[in-house]
Parts: C-alpha cells; structure tokens; sequence
C-alpha cells in the first residue's frame, strides 16, 4: 500500500471512495429491478391500488435523489482523488489556503475550506 506520510487524511478519502462506490452500486441495482419492471410493462398485470401507486411514486423520487447525492459525493471524492494525485489536496480550491485536518477528517472529499464552501452552498459566489 503507497502512502504519503504528509497526506493529512490518505485512507479515509480511498475509504469514502470505495464507500460510495458500493452505496451507488446498491442503488443502482434497486433501480434497474424497478426501470424494468416500467420498461416491460409488467406493473400493469399487477393489479394496483391507489396509495401503492403513490407510494411507488415516493419511493422512486426518493430514490431518485439518493442517486443524485451519491453522485454529487461520488464527484467530490474524485476531485479530492485528483488533487491528492496533483498535491494540492489539503488545500480550498477557492483560496488556497489550506483546509483543516479536523475538516479533512470529517469530510475526506473536501476541497474547499468551511468558509468557501458556505459561500457556495448559500450561492454567493460560485466555487
Ligand atoms: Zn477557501
């Protein structure tokens, strides 16, 4: 296993990588039994009350954003994967000072400081 001894936090970022790798891989699997039973056209067969519809409805919408957070985590790590891979991770993107061990702890993915990264997250100002 290489590892850099001045990487604040080396495992944790491949950890949270491998991590969301697997949670997205679950959810995929979820959500291809349930695209194909649209697909196929199968539910219809399946005789259907209301609220079952409704709750099918909420549960794919839930699914739904599940993915898009996975995804959006899954991005963060990647980037933080390349900065390591660059030597600028550790260091907010934003304005390069660098970014808290007690943060990288936490969030592994981060590559922007507490402050830059509220600055974008209430959109003032794009990262
Ligand atoms: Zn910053």
């Amino acid at each position: 296993m290489p590892s850099s001894p001045h990487d604040p936090a080396p495992d944790a970022l491949t950890r949270r990588a491998a991590e969301l790798e697997a949670l997205r891989q679950a959810e995929l699997d979820t959500s291809v039994s349930g695209d194909q039973r649209e697909v196929t056209g199968e539910s219809s067969t399946v005789s259907q009350h209301p609220a079952d519809t409704a709750d099918f409805t909420y549960e794919r919408q839930l699914q739904h954003t599940t993915q898009q957070l996975l995804e959006r985590e899954a991005e963060q790590v990647e980037v933080a994967l390349r900065a390591r891979e660059t030597g600028t991770y550790g260091v907010c993107a934003s304005c390069s000072r660098s970014i808290p061990p007690e943060r990288l702890q936490a969030r592994p993915e981060a590559t922007h400081c507490v402050d830059c990264q509220r600055r974008a997250e209430t959109g003032r100002g794009a990262i």
